[in-house]
């Protein structure tokens, strides 16, 4: 089962990442948006990660370890994506609430809420071009994995590669929510920073509970 170290962990190896594809995500926003992902995007895990180093791992739980991400993201952010990623884990952790550890279900359940608050908080459907085009098919594939029996890896893996096919599909789609949609049809053929990012996030997930 995933403790709250394992999901401190995690928020970790997702800011490492973001760190790594910083340059990135920042040319991918700079074509249809304004520069910043990559920089909005590490703004908001270096806070949320020295706002988990102060958390006390002994008696918070995974929900806290959510919230305390959510907050600390929000508050750093001005981006766009602050006030999604802020519900997205303000939900997920509500989602666990009252778990001590994390099993598959448990993490599926948090991974579909994610994605879930993004959507209510942005009010973007699928085909939009946002990272919603790859968190929805990310949770869906996980679910149903779990719904096959999978276990936790391979549930996390499936969501990671449709997230990533998710990502990929942005290129074909007019944007119509966010910076992106002022562009009309020189969106077209690129792909959305928000969508490349959640689907590095998701492989970082997969990969840390291989
Ligand atoms: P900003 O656009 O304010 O500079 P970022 O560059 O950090 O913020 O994030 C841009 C990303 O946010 C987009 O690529 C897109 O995926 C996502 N996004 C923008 N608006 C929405 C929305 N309404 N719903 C879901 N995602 C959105
Ligand atoms: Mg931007
Ligand atoms: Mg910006």
């Amino acid at each position: 089962d995933i403790t709250t170290t394992d999901l401190v962990a995690m928020f970790d190896a997702i800011g490492a990442m973001i760190e790594a594809n910083k340059g990135h995500l920042c040319e991918l926003d700079g074509v249809i948006g304004d520069a910043d992902h990559g920089v909005t995007m590490s703004i908001g895990f270096t806070a949320v990660g020295l706002a988990l180093a102060d958390l006390d791992t002994a008696t918070a739980d995974p929900t806290a370890v959510f919230n305390t991400a959510a907050k600390s993201f929000l508050n750093a952010v001005g981006a766009s994506s602050g006030p999604l990623y802020a519900t997205a884990f303000m939900r997920a952790g509500a989602a666990v609430k009252g778990k001590p550890v994390l099993d598959r279900d448990a993490m599926v359940d948090a991974v579909a809420a994610l994605a879930k608050g993004i959507q209510d908080r942005g009010k973007a459907t699928r085909g939009e071009k946002t990272m919603v085009d790859a968190w929805l098919p990310g949770a869906e594939a996980a679910e149903a994995a779990r719904a096959e029996g999978q276990p936790l890896a391979a549930c996390l893996d499936a969501a990671a590669k449709a997230a990533t096919e998710g990502a990929e599909s942005t290129k074909a789609m007019l944007a119509s929510k966010g910076r992106a949609s002022r562009l009309g049809e020189r969106s077209l053929g690129h792909m959305d920073p928000g969508a490349a990012s959640a689907a590095l996030m998701l492989k970082v997930m997969a990969d840390h509970f291989a």
